[in-house]
């Protein structure tokens, strides 16, 4: 693998959720699930239309009873994405959510477990076209597998998958996803891995039951993020116990974060601050992320401490910003090309981002009195250092002190 890239993809087959492509080189999709009761049409409708806007690819809704089932006959033809039934216990749900109209299934194998129920299931999704995911769980793993090894373990995961596989296998249905997830990410990490290995269907990738933010996001990027760097995973969804939106973000922005999805949404990224500091670095990025929120900018933008260090630290950014002597020096691609008051740096940079996002790097540079803003920024730069001289962060007077312990 070389440095910087994902290894190289596992090949899988490809499967359609609706118009979405799953596996087979498709790009990784996101997924997500609403917390509203399905019956309520039109408040799953509106958190379906969030998930979407957030960057959601499939969304999955609950079809546990009747009314789930006929709220699904409303929901999917408004839907704006593919919608899946999740089904737990009762196989006629799956033949219900089916009559519905939706675009997947999801199975939980520990939970449906009578062999003529399940192909059931699978001749109909024959029929209509229908995929299912296999969704195994750790935690509502079949007690016959529990037992057979012992416990929740890689190999009892991977079992309880290929066992429901047979028996679609039976009816002559294929049109299937994986998953095997667990809330211990060494052990979903391990038992994807040997799914991989035994299979070439596409896997949809998950940490169960991770938890809220923050340790929920860590525990599922620790999860996910392994595995699609090792070229496996399909499909993803962070299970965090938030509203669902920051579910879809998280997925969208790992995927961006691994180059594995386009960039939709401005990457914000912040020097740690040090003495040389002239802004409060942690308030002024906090203001930037309000202010681009969900603003269709794909740009890497910078919001630096000083313009001692700040254009040169960030030359890769799209855009940045540089604070010194009370006022905000813009970047672009490391070139001064504005000066503005401090109180006007955070609107000046997504006003900058909104031009160069529509116009390009070349254009920005173009319109923008690079001349003058170097000489302005040289000014600054200057008396920061005059003022601060060199090693603003006293690391010399630290060397010599550990130079002393040291000896
Ligand atoms: S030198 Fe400037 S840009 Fe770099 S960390 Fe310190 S304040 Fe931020």
């Amino acid at each position: 693998m070389q440095i910087g890239t994902v290894s190289e993809r596992r090949a899988t087959r490809q499967i359609h959720v609706g118009a979405v492509p799953v596996g087979g080189g498709a790009p990784v999709s996101v997924q997500s699930m609403t917390i509203t009761k399905t019956a309520d049409v039109e408040g799953t409708l509106q958190q379906i239309y969030a998930l979407a806007a957030a960057g959601c690819d499939i969304v999955r809704c609950t079809c546990n009873e009747q009314e789930a089932a006929e709220g699904l006959a409303q929901i999917v033809p408004r839907s704006p994405v593919p919608i899946i039934a999740d089904i737990h216990h009762q196989y006629r749900m799956a033949l219900a959510a089916m009559e519905a109209g939706v675009h997947g299934l999801r199975l939980n194998p520990g939970n449906i477990r009578k062999p003529e129920h399940i192909k059931a299931v699978a001749s109909e999704a024959k029929d209509r076209g229908v995929p299912i995911r296999i969704g195994v769980n750790g935690g509502s793993l079949d007690p016959a597998l529990y037992d057979k090894h012992g416990g929740v373990t890689p190999a009892a995961m991977v079992e309880s998958a290929q066992q429901e596989l047979a028996y679609f296998d039976e009816v002559g249905f294929d049109m299937v996803k994986i998953s095997v997830k667990a809330s211990s990410v060494p052990l979903m990490v391990a038992a994807y891995r040997q799914l991989s290995e035994v299979t070439d269907h596409p896997l949809h990738l998950g940490v169960t039951e991770a938890g809220p933010p923050p340790a929920g996001l860590l525990k599922a990027t620790a999860g996910i993020a392994t595995l699609l760097l090792e070229g496996i995973g399909d499909t993803i969804r962070y299970s965090l116990t938030a509203d669902p939106v920051e579910e879809a973000r998280a997925g969208r922005q790992l995927l961006e974060s691994l180059g594995l999805r386009e960039r939709k949404n401005v990457d914000l990224i912040a020097c740690p601050s040090c003495g040389r500091a002239e802004i409060d670095v942690i308030d002024v990025a906090k203001r930037a992320m309000d202010a681009f929120g969900e603003r269709e900018l794909p740009l890497q933008v910078a919001v630096m401490g000083c313009v001692v260090n700040g254009p040169g630290e960030a030359r890769e950014a799209d855009l940045g910003i540089a604070a010194g002597n009370k006022r905000g020096h813009l970047f672009v691609r490391g070139r001064n090309i504005a000066v503005v008051p401090e109180a006007e740096m955070v609107d000046s940079l997504v006003e900058w981002a909104e031009f160069i996002s529509e116009h390009g790097v070349d254009a920005a540079i173009a319109k923008a009195d690079t001349a003058k803003a170097e000489r302005e920024a040289a000014k600054d730069r200057n008396l920061l250092l005059a003022e601060q001289g060199a090693d603003a962060n006293h690391a010399a007077e630290k060397i010599v002190e550990i130079r002393k312990t040291v000896r």
